[in-house]
Order: C-alpha cells, then sequence, then structure tokens
C-alpha cells in the first residue's frame, strides 16, 4: 500500500470537485484529486451538460463584466432583463414546494455572480444561451425563464478550463482511482483507500472533500430510494456516480439529508443507450415538449406540457414518463410550430414518426391504442381557445379550457400536416438525496456534530433541491459550494 500527503484530497473531478480543487489551492494548499473514470470520460456529468449556468444579474452591465466578448450589436438587438436574487430565491422556494434549506438557497444565489467571476478569472469563459432561452420575436431576443448565460463551449468546454486552470495550479488529477473508504483515525477523517490499477492504494490528507456526485448511475439504489420502475430510467450522463461518496460518509456516521427519493428527471429519447453518450451530449434530451401534446399508448393526454417555462417543469415530467404504459410516452407536433424544435430534434438517433395524417402516424407509433389517440387529439383541438394569440416568449395564457388535463399555455391546435411525433421516456439526471452539511459544507454526523477533516459539495449534497428545479441550477450549485468546501477544507487543513 502507497501513501501520500497533500493538505486537500478531492474526491472526484466533476465541476464541484474541480471548483474545490482550485479554491482550496487559491488559499495555499497542496490539492490532489481522484477520479474514478478514464481521463477521455473525465468531467462527470459536468462534462455532459449544455453548460448552462443560472446566475443573478441586475442589468446588461453585469453580464458584458463577466462575458467580455458580449458585442454592442448583442446588447442593442437583445432584451436581457435581470434576474435579481429574490428571483432567483423565489424560483428555488417555488418549485422546491419551499423545502429547500434557506440558508444553502441563501448561499447558492447570494455567491452566484461572484463565483462565476471567480471562475472566469481561472480562464472558464460565458455566453449568452441564444439558441436554448431566447426566440428572436419581430427582430428582438428576449430572454425568458431565468436562464441567460453557458458557458463557451458546453459542459467540455467548462470542464476542459477547469482541467486547464488545475494543471496550471499544480493540482494532480489522478485518473482511474476510485475512492472506496474514508480512513478515520481518532474520529477525523485523515484520506481515503481507492481502488486503483487492480490494487489498493491510501491517499492521507489533512481534509477530504467529496465531490464525486449522486447515486443516479447505480440501478438497485435508484429502485431501493427512488422506488419501482426507476433501475428502468435512463441515465442521462456520467455512468460513474454511483454513490460512494454518500455511501463512504454514511458509513462513518454521517447524516443524510434532502429529498432521498427525488430526483432531477427529464423526457429522454425512448431507444437512448442505458447511459450517456459524449459523442451525443445533451442531445438525447427533448424539451420543446410544451409546443407540443404528450400522449401515451393509451391514446391518452396526461400533464399540462404547458404548466410553465420548460426551465421549471422539465426536470420533474421524467418521473411522469414512467408511470405511463411502456415508461414512455410521445411528443407530438404539427407543421405550425416545427421551426421551433430545439436542434436536438434533428439528431440521427432520434426516436421519431411523421406523416401526413393523424391516422397515418398513429399506425406508425409502436403500441399506440390508435382509435383513442385521434380522438384524444379531436378532443384537445375543440378545447383550445383560440381568441389568445401563441407567444413562446412569454406564458402566454393560450390555452385548452374544459379538458380532465388542460393545457394552459402555448395551446395550438394540432392540425396542420406534416405531423411529427417523437418517443421519449425518462432521463434520470441526478439524484436530490445526500448528505447534510453546515453552510460551511462540512458535514454533520447523526447527532449534528462536524465529522473533523470532511466537506462535501455539488450533487451529493443533499437538501437543495425537492420535487423539482429550476434550470441551470446544479452547475452553479456545484461551483458556488465547490469554491466554499475548498476554502473551508484549505483553513481546516492549515490548522485554522
Ligand atoms: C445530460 C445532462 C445535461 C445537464 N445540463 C445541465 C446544464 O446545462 N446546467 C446545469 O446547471 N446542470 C446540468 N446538468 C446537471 C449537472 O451535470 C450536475 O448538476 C453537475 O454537473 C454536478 O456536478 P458534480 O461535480 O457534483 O458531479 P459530476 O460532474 O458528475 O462529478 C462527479 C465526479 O466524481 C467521479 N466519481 C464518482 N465516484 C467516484 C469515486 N468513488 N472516486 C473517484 N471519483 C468518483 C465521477 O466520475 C465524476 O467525474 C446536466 C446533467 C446531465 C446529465
Amino acid at each position: 500500500m502507497a501513501s501520500e500527503l497533500v493538505d486537500v484530497l478531492v474526491v472526484g473531478a466533476g465541476n464541484a470537485a474541480l471548483c474545490a480543487a482550485l479554491s482550496a489551492r487559491d488559499s495555499g494548499a497542496t490539492v490532489m484529486a481522484l477520479e474514478c473514470a478514464p481521463i477521455a470520460e473525465r468531467g462527470g456529468n459536468s462534462t455532459f451538460t449544455a453548460g448552462a449556468m443560472r446566475v443573478v444579474y441586475n442589468g446588461v452591465d453585469d453580464l458584458r463584466a463577466l462575458m467580455p466578448d458580449l458585442t454592442d450589436q448583442e446588447v442593442s438587438t437583445t432584451d436581457f432583463g435581470t434576474y435579481t436574487a429574490d428571483q432567483f430565491y423565489d424560483d428555488m422556494a417555488r418549485v422546491t414546494e419551499y423545502r429547500a434549506d434557506p440558508e444553502l438557497v441563501d448561499l447558492l444565489v447570494s455567491r452566484s455572480y461572484s463565483t462565476l467571476d471567480w471562475m472566469r478569472t481561472h480562464g472558464v469563459r460565458f455566453m449568452p444561451i441564444y439558441g436554448r432561452q431566447a426566440f428572436n420575436v419581430d427582430g428582438k431576443f428576449t430572454f425568458w425563464g431565468g436562464l441567460t448565460v453557458e458557458t463557451v463551449g458546453g459542459g467540455p468546454g467548462l470542464v476542459e478550463a477547469l482541467v486547464k486552470a488545475c494543471a496550471e495550479q499544480d493540482i494532480e488529477i489522478v485518473y482511474e482511482t476510485r475512492a472506496t473508504d474514508l480512513i478515520v483515525e481518532d474520529g477525523v477523517v485523515v484520506g481515503v483507500k481507492a481502488r486503483s490499477n487492480g490494487g489498493t492504494r491510501e491517499f492521507r490528507a489533512k481534509s477530504v472533500v467529496l465531490a464525486s456526485g449522486g447515486f443516479e448511475a447505480n440501478a438497485e439504489w435508484r429502485t431501493r430510494y427512488l422506488g419501482p420502475d426507476w433501475d428502468m430510467a435512463k441515465v442521462r450522463g456520467s455512468k460513474y456516480n454511483t454513490g460512494d461518496g454518500i455511501r463512504m460518509a454514511l458509513e462513518i456516521g454521517a447524516s443524510s439529508a434532502g429529498h432521498w427519493s427525488g430526483a432531477h428527471a427529464v423526457q429522454w429519447d425512448m431507444n437512448a443507450p442505458e447511459f450517456g453518450d459524449l459523442a451525443v451530449g445533451d442531445n438525447f434530451q427533448k424539451h420543446s415538449y410544451p409546443w407540443s401534446i404528450l400522449i401515451n399508448n393509451h391514446g391518452e393526454r396526461f400533464l399540462d406540457e404547458g404548466a410553465d417555462f420548460r426551465n421549471y417543469t422539465y426536470a420533474k415530467y421524467g418521473r411522469e414518463m414512467l408511470k405511463q404504459p411502456g415508461l414512455g410516452a410521445w411528443q407530438v407536433f404539427d407543421n405550425k410550430v416545427l421551426h421551433l424544435l430545439r436542434d436536438e430534434y434533428k439528431i440521427r438517433q432520434v426516436t421519431k414518426v411523421r406523416a401526413d395524417t393523424l391516422e397515418d402516424l398513429a399506425s406508425k407509433m409502436d403500441g399506440m391504442d390508435a382509435d383513442r389517440f385521434v380522438k384524444s387529439i379531436a378532443e384537445y383541438n375543440s378545447a383550445v381557445d383560440r381568441s389568445v394569440p401563441f407567444d413562446p416568449n412569454v406564458k402566454d395564457g393560450r390555452r385548452t379550457i374544459g379538458l380532465p388535463v388542460d393545457k394552459t399555455n402555448w395551446a395550438n391546435t394540432i392540425d396542420e400536416p406534416p405531423f411529427e411525433a417523437y418517443q421519449v421516456t425518462c432521463g434520470i439526471t441526478f439524484t436530490f438525496g445526500g448528505l447534510r452539511v453546515t453552510p460551511d459544507t462540512e458535514v454533520l454526523d447523526t447527532d449534528g456534530r462536524k465529522i473533523p477533516g470532511l466537506f462535501a459539495c455539488g450533487e451529493l449534497v443533499g437538501g437543495l433541491f425537492f420535487f423539482n428545479y429550476p434550470g441551470g441550477t446544479g452547475l452553479t450549485s456545484g461551483s458556488v459550494f465547490g469554491r466554499i468546501a475548498g476554502g473551508q477544507a484549505a483553513i481546516y487543513a492549515g490548522g485554522g
């Protein structure tokens, strides 16, 4: 058994871990990160993202400071609006049904801008998300849903920039090394045991930051904690996030926190592979459903596709897929809205049918009750209030009236050929339950005491997300709490 000594040992090398590593180094600590994936699959779920990051800004000047590449022309043709701390705080409270830990939310919100600005100093670049979060109406782009900023190069660009910054700061990332146990001496965490190159190694450190993601890639834990049929969900991202960090901490007495039966899960192509494919990235998602109606194989609608902007419903609608016959449903569009479909609908690996009549469309939909399908669309069409104009940039109130399940915004009739339908199932993004931490990211034990030497950040922290999630918050949370964890772990390691 070999042993190493650094001040701060980080477990994982995704966004939260790399931010923790950089922050610890900024504070003068020596740092090493252990990553179970090979270098070709580096960056965990963070690599799979589009790099969308929810951040507070009070006007275009804040955005210009964060994105110096923003041109005058972009500014003059875009309504960026604002996304104030109050809006972010309210969004977190509302979508989590007022369960999110207020102290953690306060940190997430109040440090979001300064943390992105700090990332910028480490070489991460940002730009506006024109393609996905703003539609061009009458020559003007208008941002909606509180999500305006993405990293240049998306998730891969973010990870590349952070890995480069780590290399510049002499932070070693040890790949293909899976942490398996925490080493505890006299009640203090002093390192981890890891599986590496077929053997076992010990990595000693003055403090340990767990940043190894949730348990979404662990089919057994999914079923155990999320419930029946979750073993059948597709994993949108990394196959490496199997809950090790959470397990290791629970085994030494850490307290669990948050929504352990909850997860971020979206509509995802029915025939996507079991785990994410880096060549496809997040393109198996199908996020233009607010312009569709969703119909299951019994030919029935079952949810309000237009309940809110995509950012506020997409993370909870994956779960609804598992409740449908065959564990999925079809998004149905007609010609009027096909031009609004996101790029992910155009990939080669898409499960799609197209026809000029609804009857033909239904006959091509595997397992569909065709009669009921056609009747459901007729009922839906006749319930649409056509007096309200359609506007994809705002919650337009164009709705159906009197259906058992109404569509409350963006309700267009489905009557203009060609028709297209896309088959979706549940794709899990990450799990909500995790470890209980203080606002300084110290891991607490089941008696409410700090476990000396142990810090946690990123997906494996519980208490922030319940039931639902506002799009673009996972990366911001990883960065904000990663930065705090690295700084605190460095202070601890220095004896402060
Ligand atoms: C397809 C997709 C798209 C997304 N899009 C967005 C988006 O645009 N914006 C957004 O905010 N969020 C998005 N998310 C969510 C986002 O990915 C996560 O919230 C965020 O990346 C979590 O960061 P993390 O550092 O906690 O975890 P990760 O980035 O997953 O990093 C965890 C790392 O730990 C490693 N690891 C696991 N176990 C061990 C072990 N035992 N030992 C050593 N290493 C280990 C893993 O290999 C991994 O590299 C998306 C997720 C997916 C899957």
